[in-house]
């Protein structure tokens, strides 16, 4: 029987990726499919179109994938301008003797690919963008460090769509898809495609995918850990607590 499991923020793609696992359809496309479909609903502010913008108003997007048959994975990090990074992610995975690209050159290689471009910010976040900034002051001489430090609270610190599934064929698959946290640092990597913090798959164990603040999983290898801990035997809960 086909497993998946997602976060709050994936509503919009849940129903198309439980279709298609239904259907006999690989875990990573159906991961893959779904994701989209979170990355193309304006009300997940946190992903793709209609994602939270970085402190100067760009929308730059985070997106991992990982074949836990393979172990290969694809990543892309601090893409703007293009509405499925999860795609792209998948395409690193594919087509690249690389897991990672991050800024110009993840755009540039999007572009290789014909990926759909487009611009993800609204009328909504933007708005949201400068209400932010209007009251936090001096907007915009002020320094991008105060600000950021500013945005390290439960409020913005957080968001993502994560999706973890097993396959009728028994092959697990993690995607992760994000625009970060709201109003981050330009060019601000979160965990979200880091393969083993933010995501992780191994058929032999499961696979592990994590959501808020991501300094702390980028700092624990937080995905991959839970997974190692499996490996060694622990119980899935305490795989998780440690
Ligand atoms: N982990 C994401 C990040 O730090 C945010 C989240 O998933 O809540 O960008």
């Amino acid at each position: 029987m086909a497993v998946l499991l997602t976060n709050s923020v994936a509503t919009n793609g849940i129903n198309k990726t439980v279709q298609m696992l239904n259907q006999n359809v690989s875990s990573l496309d159906a991961i893959e499919s779904g994701i989209r479909l979170v990355e193309s609903d304006p009300e997940a502010v946190w992903v793709g179109y209609g994602g939270h913008p970085n402190l100067l108003g760009t929308v730059e997007l985070d997106a991992g994938i990982m074949d836990g048959l393979t172990l290969n994975a694809g990543a892309v990090g601090a893409l703007s301008g293009y509405l499925h990074p999860i795609s792209v992610a998948r395409n690193v995975m594919e087509k690249l003797p690389h897991v990672f690209l991050a800024g110009n050159g993840a755009a540039k290689f999007a572009k290789d690919c014909n990926a759909e471009s487009g611009d993800n910010l609204t009328m909504r976040t933007c708005k949201d963008w400068n209400d932010w900034l209007n009251n936090n002051r001096n907007w915009p001489d002020v320094s991008l460090i105060r600000l950021s430090m500013l945005t390290a609270n439960n409020k913005t610190a957080k968001g993502t769509t994560i999706f973890l599934a097993q396959d009728n064929d028994g092959n697990f698959s993690a995607g992760s898809s994000s625009s970060g946290w709201s109003f981050k640092y330009p060019g601000r990597l979160g965990d979200s495609p880091v393969i083993g913090s933010g995501i992780y798959a191994d058929n032999r164990y499961g696979a592990a995918a994590c959501t808020g603040m991501g300094e702390l999983t980028l700092r624990s290898n937080t995905a991959r850990s839970v997974i190692l801990y499996l490996k060694m035997n622990m119980t899935l809960k305490e795989a998780c607590y440690e």
